[in-house]
């Protein structure tokens, strides 16, 4: 009687572990995260978890025993069919993405299916197992993500500029196809590879330098840099790096390069305008105003005294007057060419107004001034234009000197220089005078 008691309680025990067993195997599949069912070769519901049942719109008592067709509409029922069909007469485990739409509703969802044949004692397939996850967010994302690397690669590809990637090791992630035309290579031979392993002739060692510099210090540089073409001619570009970062360390570098070579020559244009004076070629007013402010602030340091020779045409208005403007500007021509001879290297010579020219000279003395007027005056007497008439035209020049003083500002010499070369015209012109 005891030994029956016992087995009994044994057996109530036993059924108690295992309703505990079975309670706990379903407290985790009903908190898994995914649908997990299991399906008849009938594709009859033989279990459906909690989330299973939710997604269905039933309870577990309504799902069990019915098929696809009750919570899917016909269309769907009919993938999800085929999908059971193969591993349910295959064996096979598939793993496969499949898209639905619960009966009465428009809204497709997409899910990512494991499904599993479940055998019985001897060997034969009797139902089917199923977990699907639902990554409609997801697949919606990459969705997104595949349309704007669609938009940026169409981007890419259609501006003006050469733009390249490099991976941390500075490896070529990417590379649109005006770069890689412009170093004369495929796409496909770049990507992957290194600047070394590459050799491309038409990246600058700067080019490369600076691209390490980015990936080293994760600093965005902005700069303007030059090469030169397969055709030997050099190109402009406004160059600008920066690193993308992850975690805060650059994991690599985006290089967009724009040709300027148009806006640069443009610009070297204006500047070779701004600095000479059209019609003789020499400096003009305002840059060689500027280069002798600095040359005397330089001779100030230096302790050297720097001259300024203004120098003026006489009487040039007659030349204009009986051979007419065009025959004076060739003689201004004329003029400014006689003048450089007498210009050392570091010398200037500008045209600072009408028949009006300066000469600044560096690491002068009076002696030494006194040479260089000579000298000019010996090179404008020498100089001559032959006119319409036949008769050779040449002018003298009268020219008021000052020497620079310890302290002396450039506006002050200039005055005294103007105040000598007024001297030197009242003194009868063709000569040059020195200011005290
Ligand atoms: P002075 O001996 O007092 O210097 O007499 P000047 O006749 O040379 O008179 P001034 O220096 O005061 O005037 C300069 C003249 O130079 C006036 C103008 O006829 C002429 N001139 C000024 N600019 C130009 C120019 O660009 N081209 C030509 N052909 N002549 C110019
Ligand atoms: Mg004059």
């Amino acid at each position: 009687m005891n030994k029956e008691k016992s087995e009994t309680e044994k057996l109530k025990a036993e059924n108690e572990r295992l309703k505990n067993e079975n309670k706990r195997l379903n407290f985790i599949l009903d908190h898994i995260g995914a649908c997990v069912y299991t399906n008849d070769t009938d594709g009859r519901y033989t279990y459906a978890n909690h989330q299973t049942c939710q997604v269905f719109g039933y309870s577990a008592e309504e799902v069990i025993g019915e098929t696809d067709e009750k919570f899917f509409d016909l269309k769907a029922c009919d993938e999800l069919r085929q999908n059971d069909l193969i591993v349910l007469q295959t064996g096979k485990r598939i793993e496969v993405e499949e898209k639905s739409v619960m009966e009465g509703t428009e809204e497709e969802r997409t899910y990512w299916s494991v499904k599993l044949p479940i055998y019985d004692e001897n060997g034969d397939i009797t139902a089917l197992c199923g977990i699907s996850s639902d990554i409609t967010e997801n697949v919606q994302i990459r969705k997104e993500i595949e349309e704007k690397e669609e938009l940026l690669s169409l981007v890419l590809e259609n501006i003006p500029s050469c733009v390249y990637m490099k991976d941390a090791k500075g490896r070529y992630q990417y590379i649109n196809s005006n770069a890689a035309s412009l170093l004369g290579q495929n796409a496909e031979n770049i990507v992957g590879k290194t600047d070394k392993e590459i050799i491309l002739s038409y990246m600058s060692d700067e080019t490369i330098r600076l691209d390490s510099e980015v990936l080293q210090t994760g600093q965005k540089i902005i700069s303007e840099e030059s090469a030169t073409g397969n055709n030997g001619e050099k190109v402009h570009f406004w160059v600008a790096r920066a690193p993308f970062k992850v975690n805060n360390k650059a994991s690599g570098l985006i290089n967009i390069s724009t040709d300027i070579s148009e806006v640069v020559s443009l610009k070297n244009k204006f500047f070779e305008q701004a600095r000479t004076d059209q019609l003789t070629g020499v400096l003009s007013r305002r840059f060689l105003l500027d280069l002798a402010g600095a040359q005397l602030k330089q001779a100030h340091r230096s302790a050297s005294q720097m001259a300024i020779m203004l120098i003026d045409i006489d009487y040039f208005k007659g030349v204009n007057d009986t051979y007419g403007h065009l025959f004076g500007d060739l003689f201004l021509q004329t003029a400014a060419k006689a003048m450089s001879l007498v210009l050392r290297e570091s010398d200037l010579l500008g045209r600072i107004g009408g028949d009006e020219f300066v000469i600044i000279l560096n690491g002068m003395t009076e002696q030494g001034i006194e040479i260089v007027a000579e000298r000019l005056q010996e090179v404008m007497s020498k100089t001559y234009l032959k006119a319409s008439d036949g008769k050779s035209i040449r002018v003298s020049v009268s020219v008021g000197i000052s020497l620079s003083s310890p302290k002396c500002t450039l506006d002050s010499m200039i005055e005294k220089a103007d105040k000598a070369l007024y001297q030197a015209k009242t003194d009868g012109r063709g000569c040059w005078c020195l200011a005290n």
